[in-house]
């Protein structure tokens, strides 16, 4: 039996087609399962029985497990179980616009960022597209939370589980599946500069954030091993791929680390690496982990540094924090839990 949640559009209209059914039944399914949201087939009241009957026998529409839920006034952070007993995280994030949920796209992750907590914990497997769309389903389902903005940066590198990201995409942005426009999806790479030039090609994108942290080599090979294979030169050719098709925006992810990557210079370098590009600059205050060598920097230091960029021109907005206080925060997700 397949899980539903990892079933796009045109894979359902494609099974009811084997059946002999009208594929036009895919919106009715669809539109069930996603807005209205059924547990169970026998809900669709304008099916016929045999039908449903046959839905049922293939597919589940079963959710990951809730295990733990933490709130504070602006944050939630949910444990969820897979079927496999493995752990994952999604936090949501109380704006004024809206929910955004921000979940995980893989069990751990391979990428080895030095100042991150989440990615102290090598990549056990990918995870499934029915378990990235079951994060969301499940806060709309079970909790009866209205999801407005999902971000795709959680624990794992979405661009090292490709195939199960992009369908999940397709799933949350199609008019019969949650019906997130592009903007309202959004997807955080540490810059595996091939999936970027593929990604471009995509049709319904517009938006990609990039965890760059540094403005020069040197720097970005201490902070994440990735910029070894793929140099800033690389990374900042995919980018431009990226933007040259109208309308695609573009958010560079820059962690502020006290005496690493924070000086006046720094921020002149950046300014300079990234004068062709239309891009914004998202300025980030270090979330606390108990890993030696990384503090975050001064507010007074980050103003320094987003003058410098505000000056040569470059669009720059500083991150609020959320979550903090339970350890809802990037970087820090799981890492309490999985020590118990
Ligand atoms: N692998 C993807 C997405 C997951 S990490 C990526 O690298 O973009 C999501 C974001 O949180 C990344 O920008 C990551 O660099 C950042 N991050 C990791 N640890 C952090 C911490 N302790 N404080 C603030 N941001 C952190």
């Amino acid at each position: 039996m397949k899980n539903f949640y990892g079933v796009s559009f045109s894979e359902l209209s494609d099974y009811l087609l084997s059946l002999e059914e009208n594929p036009a039944k895919t919106k009715i399914i669809f539109s069930a399962v996603y807005r209205d949201k059924i547990s169970d087939f026998s809900e669709i009241i304008n099916l016929k029985g045999s039908l449903i009957q046959k839905l049922s026998q293939d597919f589940s529409l079963s959710l990951p497990k809730m295990i733990n839920r933490l709130s504070d006034d602006e944050a939630e952070k949910m444990l969820f179980a897979m079927d496999d007993d493995k752990i994952i995280e999604a936090a949501v994030m109380k704006q004024k616009y809206g929910n955004s949920l921000c979940i995980s796209s893989q069990i751990g992750c391979n990428m080895n960022c030095a100042f991150c907590r989440s990615g102290k914990n090598k990549k056990e497997r990918n995870l499934e597209t029915s378990e990235m769309v079951g994060q969301i389903m499940f806060m709309e389902r079970e909790l009866n939370m209205k999801i407005s903005t999902v971000t795709i940066m959680g624990i794992g590198e979405p661009f090292d589980n490709y195939d199960n990201v992009m369908k999940s995409i397709d799933i949350i942005n199609c008019p019969y599946g949650f019906y997130l426009g592009q903007r309202h999806i959004s997807l955080s790479t540490c810059g595996i500069v091939p999936k970027i030039h593929e990604f471009s090609k995509r049709e319904n994108i517009n938006s990609l954030a990039i965890s760059l942290h540094a403005p020069n080599d040197e720097i970005r090979n201490l902070l994440m091993p990735i910029n070894k294979t793929y140099p800033l030169k690389e990374l900042i050719n995919a980018v431009k791929d990226f933007c040259s098709t109208a309308n695609k925006r573009v958010f560079m992810e820059y962690i502020m680390l006290s005496s690493i990557n924070d000086s006046v210079e720094n921020a002149a370098e950046l300014a300079d690496l990234l004068k062709d590009i239309n891009c914004t600059v998202n300025l980030i205050p270090y979330n606390d982990t108990e890993i030696e060598g990384f503090s975050r920097s001064s507010m007074n230091q980050m103003m320094k540094f987003y003058d410098v960029l505000k000056k040569n021109h470059i669009r720059v907005t500083m991150r609020r924090e959320f979550g903090s206080s339970i350890k809802a925060a990037c970087g820090q997700l799981k890492s309490d839990y999985i020590k118990i």
